[in-house]
């Protein structure tokens, strides 16, 4: 069995190859080739954390295994940050444990490649404004992998704390692209692309202020209750999923399904977009929406990539069980 360690995975994996491996866990779900077993998160009454495992199994690539760990909001206190994971793989011909590997900087890449596969199938050729809402940790994550999928001249930003935007701001400097902290309606007055990347429980960005041909990214709602765009955004837009499981309980989509402003059978898996098999975006006028919801598969998938080139490298530390 192999361990990779959280500091050894920077160098083990780049964005395209993050790329290109949630692309392909994504078209295997489609294909219903892969999928993911139920979700477990837990608030376990002690440093009140929640905790939990995401699980699945790609029939195709033979990615087998679970990540493990959440949110612990007191971990600053100890130096440490706050979500923690770590991924468990196993051999899908034995069940035997074959890796444990570091899963938070994986988790940040996996969320951050979703988008952009999002991005890549879903947004208008023309985009060249992007806007980016929140500015937490995720956010310079979310606005590097995206900024690979279009020619973006400008980058646009919002956050609750505007001083957190010097992060993004120097992100896109460094690449010679024009920066603008805005508010909310300039924002969605200037975004081709709008990727939202907060942890809200209640709408930031409204219907009202999202133009048409938009490709609006919703990728901070990951639990019940969570909520980041109104409902009549979801509504109005055709709306894309990793998985609709996961989009109709604990993604984007919960709300406007609550309030019957959309069905379960109007959210396409972004998957079919990748295989062909759903056209995606129909018109430039149109507004799309990607509900990211996060999947264990895309944890599987990135690991299984880290682990090889782990391997490769030298990076990996053989131990006996
Ligand atoms: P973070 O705590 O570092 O940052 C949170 C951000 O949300 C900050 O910009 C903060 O200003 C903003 N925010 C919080 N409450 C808000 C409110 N009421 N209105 C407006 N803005 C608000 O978190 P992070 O690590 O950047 O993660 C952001 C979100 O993404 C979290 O909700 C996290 O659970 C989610 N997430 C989703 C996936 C996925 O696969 N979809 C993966 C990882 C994280």
């Amino acid at each position: 069995m192999y361990l990779v360690p959280e500091r050894a995975i920077a160098e083990l994996i780049s964005a395209r190859d993050c790329f290109t491996a949630v692309e392909q866990v994504f078209a295997s779900m489609a294909r219903r080739s892969a999928y993911n077993f139920p979700v477990i998160r837990e608030a376990i009454g002690h440093r009140d954390a929640l905790y939990g495992f995401k699980s699945g199994f790609d029939r195709d690539s033979l990615a087998l295994g679970l990540k493990s760990g959440g949110y612990w909001p007191h971990n600053h206190e100890r130096g440490l940050i706050n979500h923690q994971s770590t991924i468990f793989l196993f051999d899908a011909d034995t069940g035997k444990c074959k890796a444990v590997v570091g899963a938070n900087l994986i988790t940040a890449l996996r969320t951050a490649a979703a988008a952009a596969v999002s991005v890549a199938h879903l947004a208008r050729k023309d985009a060249r404004t992007l806007g980016i809402v929140g500015a937490g940790h995720q956010a310079g994550f979310q606005l590097r992998a995206v900024l690979e999928q279009r020619p973006f001249g400008k980058v646009v930003a919002w956050n609750r704390t505007p001083d957190k935007l010097a992060a993004l701001e120097k992100i896109a400097v460094d690449r010679g692209l024009e920066f603008q902290a805005v508010s909310l309606e300039e924002l969605g007055a200037q975004s081709d692309v709008i990727v939202t990347i907060t942890s809200s429980f209640a709408p930031v960005l409204e219907n009202a202020v999202v133009k048409d041909g938009t490709h609006v990214v919703c990728m901070g709602t990951d639990t019940k209750g969570k909520q980041e765009v109104s409902a009549d955004l979801v509504a109005r837009a055709a709306t894309f999923t990793d998985e609709v499981a996961q989009a109709v309980t604990i993604g984007e989509c919960q709300h406007a399904l609550a309030l019957g402003a959309k069905t379960e059978a109007e959210i396409i898996e972004i998957g079919a977009v990748i295989n062909g098999t759903h056209p995606g975006r129909t018109s430039e006028r149109e507004v799309t929406l990607f509900d990211g919801t996060g999947v264990g598969l895309q944890d599987l998938a990135v690991a299984e990539v880290v682990l090889r080139s782990a391997i490769e490298k030298g990076a990996a530390t053989e131990v006996e069980m």
